[in-house]
Order: structure tokens, then sequence, then C-alpha cells
């Protein structure tokens, strides 16, 4: 019996794409079976307990194999990602323990990590077993960290200092040096560190499979079959098999069997394509300050408006990473503010049940941080995007949508990534009722179903997952 072993990051955003991409993998080869691992989350990264209940009850060929608790060393770095690449690391002996236990009954095919697992690599080497990346986020992330080594013997300076455009082979010309991802500003910090070794090890992974398709983002594919992010080596093959979606609603959402939530009952009241959604992925938090200006922003644009609000970020985290409590709406937003907005807008406190709501037919606007899912979600859904990019490799994905993709606007921040009321106004105007704000709409309704062609038979995404399946038939 045959079987390909999950690693996926522990956290519920690298959870469900990777598991969405072991039912796809099923699909095409029923035969085999599915067994994930989950190391223990080193910090609250949404509950995955009841995800995986509902994933290993209706889908009896997937099993999970919980990896023990390891004591971290105390951290070295600030920023939390290193937390993951060394839990990893030090999960390295079970992974070893649980590969040789799963292939006591099958024939392991295929070992499938998430890039904060690149550790593992080391022991899918040992025990013969081909290792493949899985990129949760798209073509224009995968080229630059393919590129980033080259970067990185180029120049001496940390990235925070540097203050240059880089040419990334694929992307738009010219990107700022800037709009890198925090973790790696100082090439002395750990993170920093991890995330190079990271990088070098996708060159010895036997493929890459990443979440997109060809006719979103064609110029980062074309560079990277081109060879041009490894310029002294050769670059493993690269599967471009997406958009994955995720059918299972984490938290308070829509679930089968479950109440239909507040907001999408309030959708059905409201008219076609006229609400702007603003969702901020599943870490974004804004400050007192900010929340007010986006709340004066939404009110002057006369817009309709969905809006998930949370609670500003404490002094230990700038992000969503420890336990979140409902936030006091009233004490939050500006006075009279909901109560002169309850016609056209609502509030949502945390959460919302994203995929059902940007299916919704009466919304006809995104306001997003650009994780890699919520821009899938958008594009598969239809919904045009204002991209307001807070952490990781959102300001990359941002120039990718605005500059080459076209399917997106760009919130304009200061420097310190503050936003003005005037600003939102005007961006959620232009989105909802302005020329361009239809011609991005209508080129995202083109990549709807440019999505939904390469999905289907003969299409880009359908042949790339049907030659890596095969290529483990063959073995
Ligand atoms: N999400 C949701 N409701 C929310 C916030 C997020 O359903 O209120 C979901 C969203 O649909 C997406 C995921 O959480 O599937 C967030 O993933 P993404 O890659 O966009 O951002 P990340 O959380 O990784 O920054």
């Amino acid at each position: 019996m045959e079987a390909i072993v999950l690693y996926p990051t522990p956290a519920i955003d690298h959870l469900i794409p990777i598991v969405e991409l072991g039912k796809l993998i099923h699909t095409y080869h029923p035969l085999l079976t599915i067994h994930i691992l989950i190391a223990p989350a080193p910090y609250n990264a949404g509950s995955t307990s009841p995800y995986i209940a509902s994933v290993s009850a209706t889908n009896p060929y997937m099993t999970f194999h919980s990896l023990p608790s390891v004591t971290l060393p105390p951290p070295t770095s600030l920023h939390h990602e290193t937390l993951i690449f060394e839990l990893i690391r030090l999960n390295n002996p079970y992974v070893h323990q649980s590969l040789l236990f799963i292939s006591k009954t099958y024939n392991i095919q295929a070992l499938i990590i998430d890039f904060f697992c690149f550790n593992a690599l080391s022991v899918a080497a040992k025990l013969n077993i081909p290792a493949y990346h899985f990129s949760t986020s798209g073509a224009a992330a995968l080229n630059f960290k393919l590129y980033l080594p080259t970067i990185h013997k180029n120049t001496t300076m940390n990235f925070k200092d540097l203050n240059t455009l880089l040419n990334i082979p694929g992307l738009p010309p010219l990107l700022p040096s800037s709009d890198l991802a925090k973790l790696l500003g100082d090439r002395n910090d750990k993170a920093y560190e991890c995330f190079l070794d990271g990088t070098i090890s996708l060159i010895k992974s036997a493929g890459i499979i990443v979440n997109t398709f060809e006719s979103l983002e064609p110029k980062a594919i074309q560079a990277v079959s081109n060879g041009l992010c490894v310029p002294d080596g050769p670059t493993p093959r690269v599967y471009h098999i997406g958009p994955l979606i995720a059918t299972y609603n984490v938290r308070s959402d829509h679930n089968e069997g479950e109440a239909m939530p507040e907001c999408l009952t309030w959708l059905d009241s409201q008219p076609s394509q006229t609400v702007v959604f603003l969702c901020f992925g599943s870490l974004g938090l804004f400050s007192i300050e900010q929340l007010n200006e986006i709340a004066l922003g939404l009110e002057r644009s006369g817009q309709r408006f969905l809006w998930v609000v949370r609670n500003p970020p404490s002094k230990k985290h700038s992000l969503a990473i420890s336990v979140q409590t409902d936030p006091d709406l009233d004490s939050l937003l500006p006075e009279g503010f909901l109560d002169r907005t309850k016609e056209r807008g609502l509030v949502v406190k945390s959460w919302a049940p994203q995929l059902a709501v940007l299916n919704h037919d009466s919304v006809g606007g995104f306001v997003t941080h650009c994780g890699w899912n919520s821009v899938l979600e958008a594009v598969s859904a239809g919904v045009p995007m204002v991209a307001w990019p807070l952490y990781a490799e959102q300001r990359f994905n941002r120039v990718v949508l605005v500059e080459d993709v076209k399917i997106t606007l760009s919130m304009n921040e200061s420097e310190d990534g503050f936003v003005s009321a005037t600003e939102v106004e005007k961006r959620v105007r232009e989105l909802m009722d302005s020329e361009s704000g239809n011609k991005i709409r209508e080129r995202t309704l083109a990549m709807k179903d440019g999505a939904k062609a390469a999905l289907s038979e003969g299409g880009s995404s359908h042949v790339a997952l049907t030659k890596l399946v095969e290529s483990w038939k063959r073995q």
C-alpha cells in the first residue's frame, strides 16, 4: 500500500491548505493513503483540534499523527517565526520515528513539507524518501525565496538598512527592499538565519508545489521555469496546482449543521455587489487610532460595509498570536459610529466566515491584508481588492497584484504604516464606485474564470498535478 506524508506548520492557516492538497492528491490517486504529522503549536495559532476531528471523520484515507511536545530553548529572536523553526528542528527525531512507523505498513512515495518545516528534509534524505516543498503563498513569494541566497551573497548590509530597490526575476522591477518581511530586517537575527537556511533548502527538494495558477502569475512562473531565480544551479521542478481553497471555516464560522451567522443574514438584505468587506487575516490587529480612522473613512465613503474588528495589539504582541477576547465595540470605535451607520454597515467581532462572505452576491469589494489564502479566495469569488498589507510577504503580494495582475488597488500608508481616514474613504469609493474600480472588477472576474479553467480537465493546474502524481506511480 502506498502513502504520502504531509508535514505542515502547526498553525491552522497552514494546516488547512496542506490538508486540501492531500484531498486533491487523493482524487488523482485514490489508492494513496494520506498521513499528516502534527507538531504541537508553540503559540496560539488557532485551535486545530475541531478541524482535525472533522477531516478525520469525513476522509477515512487520512490519518493524523501527533508529534510529542518538545521544550523550546529561551527565544533568541523577537520574531515569532523563530519558534516554529526551532520547534520543527527539535521534532526531527520524532519525525524520523513517525516515518519509520508509517513505512512498516506503507510504501511512502513522498514527504511534502511546509517551508517552515525545512529541517525535516534531512530526515527524508536519510530514509531515502523524496521530499517536496509546499508553498502556501504564491509564485512571487517563491521567486523571492529562491533568489534570496543570491541577494544575500551580493550584500553585507541588513535589509532594514539597505534602502534600495531590488530586482527579483519575474517580479515587477525595482521592488523596495522595505517591502521585505520584517523578520528579514537583520541578517544576524536567528529568524533571518533560519529563513535563509529554508530558502537554501528549497533547491535541495525533489520539487516545489505552489498554491497558485499560471494565468494569475505568468511572469513569475516563467522566470522560475527559465531558471532565473537560481542563477548558480538547477531549479527543482515546480508544480503550480492552485487555487486550493479551504472548504472548512474555522472558529465561529458557518459549517454544515451550524446556524447561519448574523453577518450572512445581514448580507442577504443588502443589494447585489454593494458591500465592501474589510478583513485582515488570522493575525491582523490595529491600534485604536487606526480603528478610528477606518471607521471615519468608511462613514464618509457612504458605501455599505461589513468590517471585522478585533481588539488592538497588546504590549507583548503586535499580531493575534495570543488568545483573543471579543472587542467592546462601543468603547473602541468613534462615539455614535455604530448608530450612524447601522442602515448600511455591520461590524463583526473578531472573526467572520470569510469564504462565505466573499461568495455572497451582495459583496462587491474586499479590503485585505493580502494573505495568500485571502487573495486566492477573493480571486475565486471574483471580488476586486484594496491591498493593505500588514505582515509576512504581504507587501510583496501587493506589488504583484497591483502592478502586474492589476486586480487590486493600493491603500497608501505613511512610513510607519498608518492610513488616514481620507485615504480609506478615497480608496473604498474608488473600489466600489469609479472607472478604475470597474476596470479591476472586470479583470478580477476574468481571473476567476482563469482559476476555474486552471483546475478543470486539461487546465494548467490539472496537468501539473497529474504529472506529479504520475511521477510517484512510476517510482
Ligand atoms: N479568515 C476567516 N475569517 C476571518 C479572518 C480570516 O475566515 O475573520 C480565514 C480566511 O478566509 C483565510 C485565512 O483565514 O482562509 C487567512 O489566511 P491568509 O493566508 O489570508 O492570511 P494569514 O492569516 O495567513 O495571514
